[in-house]
């Protein structure tokens, strides 16, 4: 094989070959590749047409590639102009190079899948490109993936929020439990813009939802039930925990604020005492529980009726399930402590989507994992000032998104 033929196959660009003699190295330590058309005719850059003749040709560019033996590698090609009959006087179309791109598509690919594994500022880096070019790249090759999201039904949709800066700016996630991935964002929590995802699903979709599993948020609810009519409301056991956290944690802080000094003393920073699970707590936490009880009647009901619910979502029906916090939220009056009271009426109010749990265990635990995926890739935050790039890091490290190879785009 003769040199020239061998850089022609290492070059591996269908139609175009090597020219002999064509590579340099540059002052800059980058290498140059000539390389010239080893085929007959063109296609119009516009409508693809395909043109027998040229128009004229165009002074030689350079096209990022590649790296080489470690060094940066640009192609020098001349593009063509043709007279489509259609389109007039346009640049020639290529599989291998965009129009106007200053680089191949297979190095655009290259520099996106890197930015999956690292911060855009570290490929930019790598590269010798701008943060601005490789975020430019990776959100082009993430918006074209996205287009190619298969439409698939969900069983079982999850809906829960997000955080996008610490406090306050929630975001709408959509899951699909099944499949653990991100189906959807939306910018706020409102009804209208949770309605709105609805519409891009679809009708039938929609129509094939099961269940939802969501937070007592009445703009959720109300949402889903006007798509999905079909579909039964499951509301998070993580978000009713939550509610009951609350009401202990409000129990505490209103008898540390009434107590005596000394009294006070021994309540300050126990919240989380109060919290976790009584099996999870080391023996003098577990004292330092009991010392408090022992002298504070409120908190004494208040951690009974916490400890205590931890039996709801172990029961095996929905029946005794339904029997089992009949009881509690019969004590939890009886307790006559304001923070369960309110969370007893809570209850009894979404009582439905409460007992609908024990038919179809479903929960947004899937949620956690992908908050913590979300928490990593906000540490990289270049580029995020622009929300839809964000939200398509996110579907992206959900693996929510087609590979590059399901692309059918050219597959240089
Ligand atoms: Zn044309």
């Amino acid at each position: 094989m003769s040199q020239k033929s061998l850089f022609t196959d290492l070059l591996g660009i269908q139609g175009w070959g090597v020219v002999a003699g064509g590579i340099r190295i540059e002052e800059d330590g980058s290498v140059t590749v000539r390389i010239d058309r080893r085929s007959v005719g063109y296609s119009c850059g516009q409508c693809g047409e395909g043109l027998l003749f040229t128009y004229d040709t165009q002074p030689p560019r350079r096209i990022r590639d590649f790296p080489i033996w470690g060094r940066q590698c640009y192609l020098e090609v001349e593009f063509v102009r043709v007279d489509c009959p259609r389109c007039g006087v346009v640049i020639e179309g290529l599989d291998w190079v965009e129009r106007y791109a200053r680089q191949t598509v297979r190095y655009e690919k290259y520099v996106a899948g890197l930015c999956d594994l690292l911060p855009v500022s570290d490929v930019a880096a790598l590269e010798g490109l701008s943060k601005d070019a490789v975020y430019r790249m990776d959100k082009k090759w993430l918006q074209r993936r996205d287009a190619k999201r298969e439409e698939r039904t969900v069983r079982y949709l999850g809906i829960d929020e997000i955080s996008l800066r610490k406090g306050h700016r929630y975001a709408t996630v959509f899951y699909d439990l099944e499949r653990k991935e991100v189906i959807g964002l939306v910018k706020t929590r409102k009804e209208r813009a949770v309605g709105g995802f609805f519409r891009c699903f679809g009708r039938k979709r929609c129509k094939a939802v099961e269940a939802v599993c969501m937070d007592l948020w009445q703009p959720f609810l109300n949402s889903v039930r006007r798509h999905c009519k079909n579909a039964v409301v499951v509301f998070d056991k993580f978000h009713v925990y939550k509610y009951l956290s609350d009401a202990i944690e409000a129990v505490r802080r209103h008898e540390q604020s009434i107590c005596s000094d000394e009294e006070g003393k021994l309540i300050k920073g126990t919240r989380w005492l109060w919290l976790r699970a009584s099996r999870n707590l080391k023996r003098k936490h577990k004292q330092t529980l009991e010392q408090i009880m022992a002298i504070n009647r409120q908190l004494q009901k208040a951690y009974l009726l916490k400890e205590d619910f931890e039996a709801f979502y172990a029961c095996s029906t929905r029946e005794e399930a339904e029997a089992f916090l009949k009881g509690w939220i019969k004590r939890c009056k009886q307790s006559r402590l304001e923070p369960f009271i309110k969370l007893a009426k809570r209850l009894v109010r979404w009582s439905h989507g409460i007992f609908s749990y024990f038919e179809y265990r479903i929960t947004n635990g899937v949620a956690e994992g992908i908050n913590n995926k979300i928490k990593v890739l906000k540490r990289r935050s270049y580029g995020f000032h622009d929300e839809h790039y964000f939200f398509l890091k996110i579907l992206n490290a959900t693996g929510a998104l087609p590979s590059f190879e399901q692309l059918s785009d050219p597959q240089l």
